[in-house]
């Protein structure tokens, strides 16, 4: 008799992705994944152990989670009318916003090349994703995007403020007006700020400032690239209304009671990375100078804690960094106009010393 296949039972488009590709980075200087590079002091780490000891990991996660979303909306100084609701990293809440904005005729749209998951989120949900292309220099294509967001309609249309992986802080101006477009037919837009520590501008002050302009954004953050990847934590603001129907979507306990006791306590010692944050800044721009001053190579302006370059063979490049144990993310296939793009993220002092005389060796 015949078994039938039990993988007949996943989607067929599931089946035919590939896994989320995560590089073995054993022994190399890990500059590519946009990870804080600095562990926590050690008098911290010995605070924090002794914090975590004390959680009650036998209960579900209870009040430290209110607990969190408070001090959370102290950090951000929460604008009126608005609320925040948490996610096991920005990812989730990228999911959870699929999965709820799957109304009739549902889609997606976003700049390309940009983050991922959010065509990776329309796809699982089965929602169309519109990519609409940067110019050649990573700026909004305000034509082309308004032109989409006429005829397609998104019901979320994503914008990284800044973007992964350009680096980049597109134009505020520019900005105003596709926002202003999606409100005319109904839309929402998510302004993705996960590099909010090393940029020099938050859309929040926008929602501050025009309240009812931004009364369909959702702004998204995540303590990731903060200092607290390992940790998984993500929250999301915006009206009251509109997060509370979003966060009915959460499943009861997405947040571990020691990712919460974790994130309180970074937060409790914000100064800490926030000085991590300013060395990370202060590196981003010795390490743009360093590449600047090396024949063939453009490095393109950052806000965030990576620098993208463009090399004359980015292969050789990728293999005589990773030869010299140096691991960066080669993106030159990502999108037709990351061609020969490397994206670097900037690590302590020492690894980008490093870094840089290994890039100059591999050109
Ligand atoms: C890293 C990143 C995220 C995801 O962060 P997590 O909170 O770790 O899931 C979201 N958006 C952008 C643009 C990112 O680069």
């Amino acid at each position: 008799m015949n078994t039938p296949n039990p993988l007949r039972n996943i989607r067929q488009d599931i089946q035919s992705m590939h896994a989320y590709a995560i590089q073995d980075s054993a022994g190399m200087v890990k500059l590519d994944a946009m990870e804080n590079p600095f562990a926590l002091p050690p008098e911290l780490q010995k605070a924090l152990g002794e914090r975590l000891g004390t959680v009650a990991i036998n209960r579900y996660p209870g009040a430290r989670i209110e607990d969190l979303k408070r001090a959370l909306a102290r950090y951000v100084d929460l604008p009126d009318g608005c609320a925040l609701m948490l996610g096991n990293g920005s990812d989730e809440l990228i999911s959870l916003l699929a999965m709820g904005c799957d109304v009739s005729g549902a889609s997606i749209l976003a700049p390309q090349p940009g983050f991922v998951m959010y065509a990776m989120s329309a796809q699982l949900q089965g929602l169309t994703f519109h990519g609409v292309p940067l110019t050649a220099d990573f700026e909004l294509d305000e034509a082309a995007m308004l032109a989409a967001l006429r005829e397609h309609r998104p019901t979320i249309t994503y914008l990284a403020y800044p973007n992964n992986p350009t680096a980049n802080l597109w134009d505020a101006a520019v900005i105003r007006r596709l926002i202003a477009e999606a409100a005319a037919f109904g839309g929402l837009v998510v302004m993705d700020e996960a590099y909010q520590p090393f940029s020099s501008r938050s859309w929040l002050e926008e929602i501050r400032a025009e309240p009812t302009a931004n009364a369909h954004v959702l702004l998204m953050r995540t303590l990731s690239k903060f200092g607290l990847a390992g940790v998984r934590l993500g929250y999301m603001v915006g009206l009251q209304a509109l997060v509370h129907e979003i966060d009915k979507l959460r499943p009861p306990y997405n947040v571990s009671a020691l990712n919460a006791e974790s994130a309180l306590f970074a937060l409790e010692h914000a100064d800490v990375f926030d000085q991590q944050a300013a060395t990370i800044r202060a590196e981003r721009e010795r390490l743009i100078a360093a590449l600047a001053d090396m024949p063939g190579v453009r490095p393109f302006p950052s806000q965030a804690n990576m620098v993208l370059v463009r090399v004359p063979d980015a292969q050789k490049a990728f293999d005589g960094l990773k030869a010299r144990s140096v691991l960066v993310k080669n993106v030159s296939k990502m999108h037709p106009l990351l061609g020969n793009c490397l994206r670097l993220t900037v690590g302590t002092p020492d690894e980008n010393t490093q870094m840089i005389a290994a890039l100059q060796s591999s050109l």
